[in-house]
C-alpha cells in the first residue's frame, strides 16, 4: 500500500451505534471545518465527547485514520436532505463512507490532501465504485450550512473537478480500475508503510516528525536534534515524554504514545502563548508540583515576579499572585489561583 491505513475506532456510543451499512454506494467529501485539528484530535474527540455526529475517516498529513469501522454508520449528513436519496436512492449515512480532510495549522496541506485523494481512490477500488459518479461533496448535499470540502480545497488551488481528476488519476495508476471491489483485494500499489511501535534503531520520515513532535512538546534532543535517527536521546526524550503524562515508560513510540504528543502539542497550540501554559485548577498556598511552576513561570513573565521558580506555592508566590489580582477589580485579591485569576492571566499574557 503507498500509505498506511489505521484503524483505530472510538468506543460505541453517540458516534458509534455500530449499525450496520448493507452496501457502500458512495462516498461523502468531507473537511472538518476546523483548521488545525489532526486526525488524532478528531478521533480523541469524537471518543470522548460521542456527539450525535461522525464520520469514518479523517485524514491528516501523517494518518489515514479509520475511526468508525466501514461496514457501520456514520452521522455525517442530516438525514432530511433530498439530494442524495435524489443521485443515490439512499441516504447518506445508511450508504456512504464519510471522509473529512484535516487541514490548515500546522498539517502540512499537500501530504494530507495527498492522502485524502489516495484514500478516495481506495474506497473506489474497495467498494467497486466510479470516482466520476459515486463521490460526492457534502456541499452538494447540505448547501444551505455546508462548504466542504470546498472550503478546504479551493483556497489551495484546487477545484471540485481538479480533485475528482486527481482521484480518478491516483485510481487508473494505482489501482488499475479493475480490482473488482471486493474487500478483501488489497490494492495494486507498493509503497512505504509504518509499522507501530517505533523504538531505538528505527529511523526515516516518521521518526523524524516524532522527534519533531517531543521537541514541541517540550522534551528537546539538544545533541541530534530531529535527524530521523531513533538513537539513544530521542530513547530518553520518549521515557521522560512517558513517564511525565503517565504512560508505561519503555522508550516505544506506539499508538498511546502518539496520541498522548498530539494531544500536548494541540494544546499547547490551541494557547496563544504556548511558552506560558497554565494549569487548569484550583492552587494556593501549600501547593507543589509542576503546575505551580507553569503559575510561577508565567507570574514572572508577566512582571509579578515570585522570585523562585521552585514548584512550591509559598508566601512569596502567594504574594506574587495578590499583586496581579490587585491589578484587576474583578478579581479577589485572595492570592488563591482559580479560574478568574487564569482567566486574566491568560488574556495578559496574550497580549504580552
Ligand atoms: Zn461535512
Amino acid at each position: 500500500m503507498r500509505y498506511t491505513i489505521t484503524q483505530d475506532y472510538i468506543r460505541t456510543g453517540n458516534s458509534r451505534s455500530g449499525q450496520q451499512i448493507s452496501n457502500v454506494r458512495f462516498i461523502v467529501s468531507h473537511d472538518t471545518g476546523n483548521p488545525g485539528s489532526s486526525a488524532y484530535a478528531n478521533r480523541n474527540y469524537f471518543d470522548r465527547q460521542q456527539p450525535s455526529a461522525s464520520a469514518h475517516t479523517f485524514i491528516d498529513d501523517q494518518y489515514i485514520l479509520e475511526i468508525i469501522p466501514l461496514d457501520e454508520k456514520a452521522w455525517h449528513v442530516q438525514y432530511n436532505k433530498p439530494t442524495d436519496n435524489r443521485l443515490f436512492g439512499a441516504d447518506s449515512n445508511d450508504a456512504a463512507i464519510g471522509v473529512e480532510l484535516c487541514y490548515g495549522g500546522r498539517i502540512n496541506f499537500n501530504e494530507a490532501y495527498r492522502r485524502y485523494v489516495w484514500y478516495h481512490a481506495y474506497l473506489c477500488d474497495r467498494f467497486n465504485l466510479d470516482p466520476q459518479r459515486h463521490i460526492v461533496a457534502h456541499s452538494r448535499l447540505d448547501p444551505e450550512r455546508r462548504t466542504d470540502p470546498q472550503n478546504a480545497l479551493q483556497p489551495r488551488g484546487i477545484s471540485w473537478n481538479g480533485f475528482i481528476e486527481d482521484v480518478q488519476n491516483v485510481y487508473n495508476q494505482d489501482f488499475n480500475g479493475n480490482s473488482g471491489g471486493s474487500p478483501n483485494d488489497e490494492p495494486a500499489v507498493r509503497g512505504i508503510s509504518t509499522r507501530l511501535p517505533l523504538r531505538e534503531g528505527d529511523s526515516g520520515q516518521f521518526v523524524r516528525e516524532i522527534q519533531q513532535e517531543l521537541i514541541s512538546a517540550g522534551f528537546p534532543l539538544p545533541r541530534f536534534g530531529a535527524d530521523g535517527q531513533f538513537g539513544s536521546e530521542t530513547d530518553g526524550a520518549v521515557m521522560r515524554f512517558q513517564k511525565r503524562y503517565g504512560l508505561t515508560v519503555d522508550g516505544l513510540v506506539g499508538t498511546n504514545t502518539i496520541n498522548k504528543l498530539r494531544e500536548v502539542n494541540m494544546q499547547q497550540h490551541a494557547t496563544t502563548s504556548v511558552a506560558f501554559p497554565l494549569p487548569e485548577g484550583i492552587y494556593r498556598s501549600g501547593a507543589e508540583g509542576e503546575e505551580v511552576r507553569m503559575i510561577q513561570r508565567a507570574l514572572r513573565h508577566l512582571n509579578f515576579d515570585p522570585t523562585y521558580i521552585d514548584g512550591i506555592y509559598g508566601n512569596l508566590t502567594e504574594n506574587a499572585v495578590r499583586r496581579f489580582q490587585s491589578t484587576f477589580s474583578a478579581l479577589a485579591n485572595d492570592g488563591v489561583y482559580g479560574p478568574n485569576t487564569r482567566k486574566y492571566m491568560q488574556m495578559e499574557l496574550n497580549d504580552n
